[in-house]
C-alpha cells in the first residue's frame, strides 16, 4: 500500500534545458520527481537549486539500459537537442531515441505510467509544407548527419503508438518547435544561446546561409505550460500534437534583433550553411490550442530579454 499520495514523476534528461524547468514545474505542483540523467548534454548546475528539496532525487542512469523504478507518470526527455550535441555520437543519439524509448515504454507498461514523449519539429526534416500540421509525413533523409536525431525521433513516435495500440499504453507525443531560454548550454551551438554569447563577447555573430531561413521560437515556461496540460489531458488525447510558437523570423532578423538588444561592437558575418538546414519552420498549433486550450504567451523580446539577463550572469561569473 502507498503512503504518500504524491503523484511520482520520471523525468528522463532532467538536468538539460527544458527538463530541469519541467523538475521545477512539477515541484511546485506537489509531485515526487525523480529526475534521470546521464549527463551526456544536461549539467549538475541546472538542478543543483532542487537538491535540497526532499521531493526531488537525481539518479545518474543511461536510459538505453533498463531502469526499474515504480512512477505513475513519465516524461520522456533524455535525448542531446542539440546539432552539435547530438552529432558528437550520432549512433548514441539513436540509441538513446530508440533503446530508451523502449526501456521507459516497458516501464511504463509495467508500471502502468502514463508516458509523455520529447519528439520534435525534425520529424518534418527540411518540409515542403508550410506551416506544418501534425498530419504532413515529413521529409526527412535517411542517411545524413541530422538523420540520427530525426530517425531516432521518429522511430520513436512509432514505438509509442504501438505500444499505445499493442499494450493500450496511454501515450502523449508532443512535437517541439525551437525552444529557448535560461539554461541553454552556451556552447551547443544552437542559435539562440550562438547570438546571445558572441553579442555578449563583442565577437561575430555568425550567420550561417545568407540568413533568410526561418525559425519560430518559443519561450520555455510556455512550453513547459503545455507539456503540462498535455499529461493532464483526457487518455483519447495521445498526439502527435505541435507545440511551439507561431510567430516566425528570419535568422537575419534574430540577430539584428539579439544584437540591438544586448548592445556593443559585434558585426554580423555570414558563414556556411549546415548539411539538410531547413530552409523554413513554422508549427501550426490550431490542435493545441483546440484540444488544450494552449498558446504560447510570452513575446520574443521578453523571452530574449530574461534569456539574456541568464547569459550575462554566466559569461561575467
Ligand atoms: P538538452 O540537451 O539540454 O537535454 C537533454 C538531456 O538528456 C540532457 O540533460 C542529457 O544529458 C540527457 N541525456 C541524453 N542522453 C541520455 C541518455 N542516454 N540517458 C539519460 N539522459 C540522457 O536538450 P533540451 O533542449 O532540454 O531537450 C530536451 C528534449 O526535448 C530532447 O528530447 C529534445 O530532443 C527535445 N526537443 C527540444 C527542442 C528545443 O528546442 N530545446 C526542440 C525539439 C525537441
Ligand atoms: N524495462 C525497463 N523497466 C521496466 C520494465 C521494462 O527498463 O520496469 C525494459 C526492459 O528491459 C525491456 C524493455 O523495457 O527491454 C521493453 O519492455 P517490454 O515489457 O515491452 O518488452 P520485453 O521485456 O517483453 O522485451
Ligand atoms: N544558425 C546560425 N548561426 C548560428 C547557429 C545557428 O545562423 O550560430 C542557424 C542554423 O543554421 C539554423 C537556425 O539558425 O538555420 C537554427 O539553428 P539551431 O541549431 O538553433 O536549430 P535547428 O537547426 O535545429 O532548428
Amino acid at each position: 500500500m502507498r503512503i504518500s499520495n504524491r503523484k511520482r514523476v520520471l523525468v528522463t534528461g532532467g538536468a538539460g534545458f527544458l527538463g530541469s524547468h519541467l523538475c521545477e514545474r512539477l515541484l511546485t505542483e506537489g509531485c515526487d520527481v525523480l529526475c534521470v540523467d546521464n549527463f551526456y548534454s544536461g549539467t549538475k548546475d541546472n538542478i543543483a537549486h532542487l537538491l535540497g528539496n526532499p521531493h526531488f532525487e537525481m539518479l545518474r542512469h543511461d536510459v538505453t539500459f533498463p531502469l526499474y523504478v515504480e512512477v505513475d507518470e513519465i516524461y520522456n526527455l533524455a535525448c542531446p537537442a542539440s546539432p552539435v550535441h547530438y552529432q558528437r555520437d550520432p549512433v548514441q543519439t539513436t540509441k538513446t531515441s530508440v533503446h530508451g524509448a523502449i526501456n521507459m515504454l516497458g516501464l511504463a507498461k509495467r508500471t502502468g505510467a502514463k508516458i509523455l514523449q520529447a519528439s520534435t519539429s525534425e520529424v518534418y526534416g527540411d518540409p515542403q509544407v508550410h506551416p506544418q500540421t501534425e498530419d504532413y509525413w515529413g521529409h526527412v533523409n535517411t542517411t545524413g548527419i541530422r538523420s540520427c536525431y530525426d530517425e531516432g525521433k521518429r522511430c520513436a513516435e512509432t514505438l509509442f503508438f504501438d505500444y499505445h495500440r499493442q499494450h493500450a499504453l496511454q501515450i502523449k507525443v508532443v512535437r517541439i518547435f525551437n525552444t529557448y531560454g535560461p539554461r541553454m548550454h552556451p556552447n551547443d551551438g544552437r542559435v539562440v544561446s550562438n547570438f546571445i554569447v558572441q553579442a555578449l563577447r563583442g565577437e561575430d555573430i555568425t550567420i550561417y546561409g545568407d540568413g533568410a531561413q526561418t525559425r519560430s521560437f518559443c519561450y520555455v515556461d510556455d512550453l513547459i505550460e503545455g507539456f503540462v496540460r498535455m499529461m493532464a489531458s483526457p487518455a483519447e488525447v495521445t498526439g502527435p500534437i505541435n507545440m511551439g510558437n507561431p510567430v516566425e523570423f528570419t535568422i537575419r532578423e534574430l540577430a539584428e534583433k539579439v544584437l540591438r538588444m544586448v548592445g556593443g561592437t559585434s558585426q554580423l558575418v555570414l558563414k556556411p550553411l549546415p548539411q539538410d538546414d531547413p530552409r523554413q519552420r513554422q508549427p501550426d498549433i490550431t490542435l493545441a490550442r483546440t484540444t488544450l486550450d494552449w498558446a504560447p504567451q510570452v513575446q520574443l523580446e521578453a523571452g530574449l530579454s530574461r534569456t539574456i539577463d541568464y547569459f550575462r550572469r554566466l559569461v561575467q561569473a
